[in-house]
């Protein structure tokens, strides 16, 4: 489609390159389409309490099965989608979705953990968006937890700060995912009361796999939470001595294949069911 656009100077890509950007280009003409389509879904992963090991929220995480390129991961996804600007409406979608999920069949107790990117954080109507999921729901505004990554602060900071704290206001809580992975300074842990610091898989993996740096880090993150009145969730546990490791490190909650995978709505609603059969009996 560069050639009918652009005529014929674009014409000396490297085959290789010009596999990719095609590809990219297909990806984001069915992208495009994939929310009228139905194409988008959402999946719940459990996060437990450390100590308990009881469910205290679901993380929703966006799937696309395109009709032309089957599943597609959000690594590759969620970029283009933040390239393209995509993610504004995709994300809209994603925060009426998860808030009406939890509202309509969670207990009262369980939170639901919302990813939002930079490119929506700093759009004007971000909090209107918000306060009109919690409202079409009914969600009690303290059961809706808002993930950023360090990445919202390396532009449009105070913008973006603007509409956390805003959203905090509301009642709201602020996670920030991935920690340690970003580029940022420790300065904006100061400016902006996060509820809870989450652990990058990278971490616990390093951690797993007897890496003293990995160990020392996680240590200093979760006594800096703890300083801070911040509690931390350790991502990507996979096995019980991780979280056995894990748990002794002091982290507050634990989320990771080994409590759940990602799952549809109908299978976190059975995971409760069964747990209030346990409860009965
Ligand atoms: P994230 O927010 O850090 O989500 C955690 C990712 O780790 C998920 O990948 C999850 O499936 C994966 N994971 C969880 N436990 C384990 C484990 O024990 N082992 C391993 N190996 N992986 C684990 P997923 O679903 O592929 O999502 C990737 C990223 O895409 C997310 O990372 C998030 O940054 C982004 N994303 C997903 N859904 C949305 C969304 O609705 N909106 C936005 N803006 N971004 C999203
Ligand atoms: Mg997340
Ligand atoms: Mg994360
Ligand atoms: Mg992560």
């Amino acid at each position: 489609r560069a050639k009918d656009l652009g005529g014929g100077e674009h014409c000396s890509y490297e085959p290789s390159l010009h596999a990719s950007a095609e590809e990219r280009r297909q990806l984001e003409f069915a992208l495009r389409s994939a929310l009228a389509k139905n194409e988008l879904l959402l999946n719940y992963q459990p996060v437990v309490d450390a100590n308990s090991e009881r469910i205290v929220s679901f993380e929703a995480l966006v799937r696309w099965v395109s009709e032309e390129h089957g599943f597609v991961s959000p690594g590759k996804f969620i970029p283009l989608a933040e390239d393209t600007r995509l993610i504004v409406p995709i994300g809209k979608w994603v925060m009426q979705q998860a808030c009406a999920e939890a509202a309509r069949n969670w207990p009262e107790h369980v939170k639901v953990n919302v990813n939002v990117s930079p490119e929506q954080l700093i759009e004007p109507d971000f909090v209107a968006t918000v306060v009109q999921a919690l409202s079409r729901s009914g969600l009690a505004p303290k059961r809706l937890e808002i993930e950023v990554t360090e990445s919202i602060f390396m532009r449009d900071a105070d913008v973006a700060g603007r509409a956390l704290e805003q959203c905090m206001a509301l009642g709201c809580s602020v996670a920030l995912d991935d920690f340690g992975t970003g580029y940022s300074s420790l300065g904006y842990l100061r400016k902006l009361k996060f509820s809870t610091i989450k652990v990058d898989r990278t971490f616990v993996q390093g951690a797993s796999q007897k890496s003293a740096e990995s160990v020392a880090i996680i240590r200093a993150v979760v006594a800096m939470a703890d300083s801070l009145g911040m509690s931390t969730t350790a991502e990507g546990v996979e096995t019980a001595d991780e979280a056995e490791m894990i748990r002794n490190m002091g982290c507050t909650k634990i989320q990771g294949f080994h409590f759940g995978r990602p799952m549809s709505a109908g299978d976190a609603m059975a995971l409760f069911r069964a747990a209030d059969r346990r409860r009965i009996a």
